[in-house]
This record gives C-alpha cells, structure tokens and sequence, in this order.
C-alpha cells in the first residue's frame, strides 16, 4: 500500500484497518498512559512559533525562579506509578538544569518508578554523562517539513537534532522524536519524516496536535482534522510496524482519541492528570480507549490508588498536595 498516496486520496478507513491489525500484531492491545514531567516553565530558546513558552519568555527576568522545585517533580514520579502511568519524559525548556542535575533527577525518578527515564531536554551534546537512568533521548523535531521547521523553530537546527539522535545511538540509548500536526505540513511531507525516522533508527515517535496558543501566530488556526491525524499515524504504523508511537490530544479533543488508538498509538499523552483525574474527562479516556477494543494500562479513576503509595519524607508533603488537589476536583474533601 502506498501510505502516502491513500493518505492523499482520504482513504483513511483502508489506512486505520491496516494500522490497526499491525499494531495488535506486534504490541497487543495495552495502551498506556503517558505523562511529560516538566522541569521548569522557562526556555532559553523561546523561539518556536507555536510554542507557549514563546510568549512567557519576555515576562520571565529571572529564570531561575521558573525552575521547578525538585521534590514536586519527585512527587509527580510517585503519582504516576501509583496510577500505572509511564512518564513519557522529562521535558523542559532549554538550559533550566545542567546536565549533572538532570542526571541526578533522572536516577531519583528511577529508583521511584523502577524505570529509566526518556529525556526531551533540549539539543545537547553532553550525552557521555548519562547512564542506566536514562531510557532514551528525544529530539524536538516538531515539524515534518524541513523548509518550515527552520521557519519556525529557528533556533533548534534539525542537523543538530539529528547528530545529537546519532550520538544517543552510538552511546546506546533509544531514541524519539516529536511532531506536531496542523504546522502546515502536508501529506507528501510524511516522505521526509519517514527517511528521518529509518536513517536515524527512530524508536519512538510522539505526535501532537497543533494547539493554538494565544500571542503566537497560530492562534486563530483551527486543530488539524481528527481523520488527517489519524490517517497520518496510521501511515505511519503501516511504514513502520514495531515503532512506538504516542498521540497527544488536549482536553478539548477528547474524541479523536478512539480514532487515533485505532490507527496505531500504543500510548496516549498531553492530559492535565490532576485537573482531569476522576472527573468525566478523565472517564471519556478509559471510555475511549474502551471502545476501540483496547485495554489501558493504569488509571484515570481509582481513588484507592491515588491514595496508597510509598512514603518519602521530603517528598510528602508535595504528594499530598497533588492527591488533596484531586480528591477536592472529586469534592472527597
Ligand atoms: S525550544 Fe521547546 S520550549 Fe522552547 S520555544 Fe521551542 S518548543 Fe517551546
């Protein structure tokens, strides 16, 4: 099949079908939650013309004040296991922690998650630092057009991208990228993608959909098509079968995620977890991903687990902020 071609022509059905007896063939039917954990809310870039940190840039003086506290970040961790959510990476913007710190949050997160972590921490080449506390390394690639991903993200050079990926392969880690749909790109743009994701051995791929941030230029876009995003991951799964691929969708989108699970996502991403936790919103995703004949791994619902969990004195006092937090969206308290 060419996926290209079906993608053009809108036969998305053909293209779901497909995607989806592939994906149940080499991942089963879990889906997985999946949650970034920030690590500041500054960015030294500050430049992408999509991004929310573009408009904060100019109100933030000290950007050290826009790091996170550590413990809240821990604290994030042990709610993510007690619910079976996996931590899709550490994120943040650029040059908010120094390699050294970063590594020493990741092996926190390690020993409370029993898991290594991914990083999307920014273009580094301070990889040889890392070790078994780190999964793999993210490139923020956003874009599936290379004309306009330098349009647009004209601080974060895909070459620098792509040669930080080669030395997370040549040092062993894992590695993925992210892209966000409805920037402009067209469906002949997925050949580019496509020879960036088999050169570089991409392992896993994070897709989001274009949210219109207000103050930057996208902000009376409309989100891309449900179908043309999921037409695109499902090409995408055709292409590459054992690729791990995550969707994100905002709150506001709540329905695309049946769709895009059937067109090969074996995670979901980009809920607000607190504000969501319990509530119809958070019901409306197991009810998705129900419906499209999928099992989740871990929760948006149980109480009881959001409650129980492992005790770590510096850190308890943030967990029981984000639990109490939860329990009032439930009036539980
Ligand atoms: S580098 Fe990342 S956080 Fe910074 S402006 Fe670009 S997309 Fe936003």
């Amino acid at each position: 099949m060419n996926v290209i071609e079906s993608l053009k022509e809108m036969d998305i059905l053909k293209l779901m079908n497909r995607a989806s007896e592939i994906t149940l063939k080499h991942h089963g039917d879990i889906i997985t939650l999946e949650r970034a954990v920030f690590l500041s809310w500054w960015c030294e870039r500050g430049d992408c013309a999509f991004c929310y940190m573009s408009t904060q840039k100019p109100r933030i003086r000290e950007p050290s004040k826009a790091r996170r506290n550590v413990n809240a970040i821990l604290a994030e961790a042990e709610i993510c296991r007690r619910l079976g959510w996996n931590i899709e990476f550490l994120s943040g913007g650029y040059g908010s922690f120094s390699p050294e710190e970063i590594k020493e949050i990741a092996e926190r997160i390690r020993d409370i998650t029993g898991s290594p972590v991914w990083l999307n921490t920014g273009i580094t080449t301070d990889l040889e630092i890392y070790g078994d506390e780190v999964a793999g390394i993210t490139g923020a690639l956003e874009v599936a057009n290379p004309d306009l991903q330098r349009k647009l993200c004209p601080s974060k050079p895909l070459e620098d991208i792509a040669e930080m990926l080669e030395a997370a392969r040549d040092l062993g880690f894992r590695r993925g990228i992210t892209i966000i749909l409805g920037l402009g790109e067209t469906p002949d743009d997925l050949r580019y993608l496509f020879e960036f994701i088999g050169d570089l051995e991409i392992d896993r791929v994070t897709f989001y959909a274009l949210n219109p941030h207000e103050g930057t230029v996208f902000e009376n876009q409309p989100q891309p098509a449900t179908l043309y995003y999921a037409g695109t991951v499902a090409a995408t799964r055709i292409e590459f079968p054992d690729l791990e691929i995550i969707t994100g969708t905002w709150m506001d989108n709540l329905g695309s995620i049946g769709p895009l699970v059937l067109s090969g996502a074996n995670g979901i991403t980009k809920f607000p977890l607190f504000k969501m936790f319990g509530t119809s919103y958070g019901k409306r995703v197991e009810e998705e991903v129900r419906w499209a004949g999928r099992r989740l791994a871990g929760t948006f619902t149980d109480v009881e687990r959001l409650r129980r969990g492992r005790s770590y004195p510096e850190i308890d006092p943030f967990i029981e902020r984000y639990v109490n937090g939860c329990l009032k969206n439930l009036k539980l308290l």
